[in-house]
């Protein structure tokens, strides 16, 4: 057996200002051939997961190339081009079975549904040929993914831990199929709905009920099933609320698991919708809390969800209330890296921080903030996760500086990277169990680090095109009727 085991994943955020080349995918670019293989086994990834059970078969293993980047806009032609070229001239080569590891919320510069044209064009060149696929649960599902591969599966976490599960149901489904011991039937719907992602945490009603009832379907006969919060600002048609359910053989059996996750999903849509509280309340309700680590969660500047994590409001609201014993992780904003690297450790510099990019697509125009302080400490940025979340997967800040203004310890970078674990801090020496506050640009992935060590956790809606108020977004692609965009559907 040949199997070709691949990743390629982005989710993208059509409103978003940061641009998405190759370079932006991997740590120094895409990991192609061996490289693939050996970034991602013994991760917790589903790519690690169909690499175990390949290895179980005693398959030949290609991974052609395992690309992923932050969110950010559209990819680039010639990025899509390049990864998806990579995939397809494996296929043509020959291969039995196919596991990706993919998004699902993929826009590029010339087509709305990165995932679902990569699958028609691999079954255009091997028709028929198995293919096993794990989406994100902020996938956007479409026809055309569901039509061109055997089997879907996705994470049941969010923050998303699980991500090795995945893997391994998908992967399991796809063998047992090719062995002739189960008959995959999949079955796709969704409901006109664009939830925010800040309602979507599993450990919380609504997205927790949702995902119980998915659990449930598999405890009695389902072989996956998964639902799909969707991602709502990539303003494509089918962005939203979906599921996807797998039974052996049973077509009538999944399409009626789908449909009752998805009119409970519809009747809890209100659930669906958060409501932020303004920025200067959240800080000053912050500020009346005496024990920490109070987590400030920046989330309408996420740059896991597109945010340019340089938006500087929640700082600015931070410094102007006087909060005292803060760390911040983290501004991108590589031209003050620069800067500082420039200056040297110990030295104290004034500079302008932040603020570098426009927001065109929300009508603003990035606005940094004068801060001084003390070079702290200079890094490459690197460190491995010790986990939950990407367990093993080196990350890479780019340059990293930490300037200390006295009651603000800013950790400044040159490549996005949303603070899901500690070692963000830890690997700059920051401690971040010592400090008051912990000011995240984060929406919800925090929780897989912070969590445990959080005594408190406030809210804070700042500046960013990651905010959850729809109407700052001017959605012209997704269908319509949709709620709560229009409240007609509201009925
Ligand atoms: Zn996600």
């Amino acid at each position: 057996m040949r199997f070709i085991i691949a990743l390629m994943k982005h989710e993208t955020n059509t409103f978003s200002p940061v641009p998405t080349p190759l370079e932006s995918f991997g740590n120094r670019g895409p990991y192609f051939g061996q490289d693939a293989f050996e970034a991602f086994r013994g991760t917790n990834t589903p790519m690690s997961a169909f690499i175990d059970l390949a290895v179980k078969e005693e398959a030949e293993i290609v991974t052609p190339v395992a690309a992923e980047a932050w969110p950010s806009g559209p990819v680039h032609r010639d990025a899509y081009q390049c990864i998806t070229d990579t995939i397809c001239e494996a296929v043509q080569e020959g291969c039995d079975a196919l596991f990706l590891d993919l998004h699902g919320a993929m826009v590029t510069e010339t087509n709305d549904d990165g995932e679902g044209v990569l699958l028609e064009r691999i079954r255009r060149i091997s028709p028929g040929v198995p293919i096993a696929v794990t989406l994100d649960m902020h996938a956007n599902v479409t026809q055309t993914m569901v039509e061109n591969c055997s089997v879907i599966t996705g994470y049941k976490t969010y923050p998303h831990v699980d991500m090795y599960a995945a893997g391994a149901k998908a992967g399991d489904i796809l063998i047992r199929s090719l062995k002739g011991k189960v008959k995959p039937a999949m079955v796709w719907d969704n409901r006109p709905m664009l939830p925010h992602t800040l309602r979507m945490g599993t450990d919380k009603l609504p997205m927790q009920h949702l995902v119980a009832l998915a659990n449930q379907a598999e405890a009695d006969d389902a072989l996956a099933a998964a639902v799909f919060g969707g991602f709502p600002l990539a303003d494509i048609h089918d962005a939203g609320l979906s599921t996807v359910v797998v039974t052996d053989e049973n077509q009538t059996r999944a399409e009626k698991i789908c449909r009752h996750i998805l009119d409970t999903a519809w009747e809890m849509r209100r659930d669906f919708i958060y409501d932020a509280e303004p920025l200067a309340e959240s800080v000053a309700h912050a500020k009346q809390l005496t024990e920490g680590p109070v987590l400030l969660i920046d989330h309408a500047d996420n740059c896991a969800s597109g945010g340019t994590q340089d938006t500087m409001a929640v700082v600015k609201e931070v410094m102007r209330q006087g909060l005292e014993n803060v760390a911040v992780g983290a501004i991108r904003d590589p031209e003050a890296v620069d800067q500082l690297i420039q200056a040297g450790v110990g030295n104290r510099v004034t500079i302008a921080l932040g603020g570098k990019m426009d927001m065109p697509s929300i009508g603003l125009i990035g606005e940094p903030l004068q801060v001084t302080g003390i070079i702290r400490a200079i890094s490459d940025g690197q460190f491995i996760p010790q986990g939950p979340m990407y367990t093993g997967v080196e990350q890479n800040m780019g340059r990293t500086v930490v300037l200390d203004t006295g009651g603000i310890q800013i950790v400044i970078i040159e490549r996005g990277h949303e603070p899901f674990d500690l070692g963000i801090f830890r690997s700059v020496g920051i401690e971040p169990t010592t400090k008051r506050y912990v000011l995240l640009k984060s929406r919800l992935h925090y929780r897989a680090g912070f969590l445990p060590i959080a005594k408190h956790i406030v809210e804070c809606n700042g500046i960013g095109v990651t905010g959850s108020d729809y109407s700052q977004f001017r959605f012209q692609k997704v269908r319509r009727p949709i709620y709560p965009l229009d409240v007609e559907t509201d009925s």
